[in-house]
């Protein structure tokens, strides 16, 4: 007994450290990291791996960057937090940085994915009273079906996965899902009701499976929105920051959200920091004491989101993901051809791809990832039959071809 206590991988301790005492609320891969450097990790037993996840893209600029570790450990040694009860010295700095870099006229700092997108809701319905004279309580939001916007009570009122959804009611009301990439859905909305503050969607499904939309859907839709004077809200989380291939991959179709939302890879995975931008005829509905957060606009959260947008645009992530992205969708392709009967479809935008996997002998995309995880190779299944393949965006092209060899033995292998 004592033997097979002390025998055990250490790995597998930490395993069950986890599932004893924590909520089950992740069915993860059964792999424990302790170390991360650029485009790699480490597990507890020193094997080393690519991810391929890049924490769900929040790693965009590689693990542990250091210019933005060191902004993070410089900033927490002199000032962590002030709370917005005081002003900070690092937060003006960091208002005017990113609003310049996308430009809006003004930020509203929060911390996680799901707080930026809880804020853009109660700012459209601010907004939808204020400014477009929507009847008191009658604001909706469209949003689209199949969306992930993260997981507080508004916000899985917005999911139609049933995962997310279930046993969560009672639902907040006055939202409308419709299909995506369906832009006859949003006019048949828009057209039948004039209460409608905003549209919500992510540019790009990510939890979904990368669910690119047709070429000309955002635009179409953005003018749409214009048209009814219904505000065009980005959830740029998952889909921006070099993902797809530009900054934003709105950017892909000159559409310039009304609300932007911006978390993950806004602090390269170092710290929860998000972000709403917005002019100011929309960001002014809201006055002093109607919104915020303790950890909000905090000073090492100012510092992190400073470098970790300045690693983005000099180390030109956006270009290499666009790059690389054609060679890892054009290779994705090959691979499909090659096994057709475990790969029923490919898809790709920038460094940000899906290979769809055909269920066979009761194996699919879970039995895919372990045997990637066992070849060293970090990728997490979303739906069942999806594979998603984000690798962090400062990837090399070389890097990028063991990976390819490593998907394609592995797959071969099946
Ligand atoms: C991850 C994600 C969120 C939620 O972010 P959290 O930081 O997990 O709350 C919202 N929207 C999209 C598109 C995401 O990918």
């Amino acid at each position: 007994m004592q033997d097979t206590m002390t025998n055990k991988k250490a790995s597998q301790r930490m395993i069950e450290l986890e599932e004893k005492y924590g909520a089950h609320n992740y069915h993860s891969l059964p792999v424990v990291l302790e170390k991360g450097e650029g485009v790699y990790v480490w597990d507890v037993e020193g094997k080393q791996y690519f991810d391929f996840l890049s924490a769900y893209s929040a790693v965009n600029q590689g693990h542990c960057h250091p210019k933005i570790i060191n902004a993070l450990t410089e900033q927490a040694k002199k000032l962590s937090l002030s709370s917005r009860a005081f002003y900070n010295d690092s937060l003006g700095e960091y208002e005017k940085f990113i609003t310049s870099y996308f430009g809006y006229d003004k930020v509203l700092p929060m911390n996680t994915g799901a707080e930026g997108v809880e804020t853009a809701m109660k700012l459209a319905r601010k907004w939808g009273y204020e400014k477009k004279g929507i009847a008191a309580e009658q604001a909706k939001i469209i949003v689209c079906d199949g969306n992930f916007h993260g997981r507080t009570i508004t916000i899985v009122s917005a999911s139609n996965d049933p995962d997310s959804r279930a046993g969560f009611g009672p639902y907040t009301p006055g939202i409308i899902s419709i299909q995506y990439n369906n832009i006859d859905a949003l006019k048949k909305v828009l057209e039948a009701d004039t209460s409608i503050a905003g549209f919500l969607l992510e540019p790009v499904q990510g939890e979904a499976g990368v669910v690119i939309p047709d070429e000309g859907y955002l635009k179409a839709c953005y003018d749409l929105c214009k048209k009814h004077n219904v505000l065009f809200i980005a959830d740029e989380i998952q889909s921006g920051l070099g993902r797809t291939g530009k900054r934003l991959t709105c950017d892909h179709e000159n559409v310039k959200a009304d609300i932007l939302i911006l978390g993950k890879a806004l602090s390269g995975g170092t710290y929860p920091v998000s972000a709403v931008l917005a002019n100011d005829e929309i960001m002014l509905c809201i006055k002093p004491g109607q919104h915020g957060s303790t950890y909000g606009g905090n000073p090492v959260a100012c510092k992190v989101g400073i470098a970790a947008l300045t690693v983005l645009r000099d180390e030109q992530l956006a270009e290499n993901s666009e790059r690389l992205g054609k060679t890892l969708l054009a290779k994705l392709i090959e691979l499909k051809n090659e096994f057709p009967a475990l790969v029923k479809e490919v898809r790709g935008k920038g460094l940000f791809a899906a290979l769809v996997i055909k269920e066979k002998d009761g194996k699919g995309a879970w039995d895919v990832c372990l045997a990637l995880l066992e070849n060293g190779l970090l990728a997490k299944p979303t739906h069942g039959d999806i594979i998603r393949f984000a690798p962090p965006l400062i990837i090399t092209e070389e890097q990028l071809a063991e990976c390819i060899s490593i998907i394609r033995k592995t797959l071969a292998a099946f």
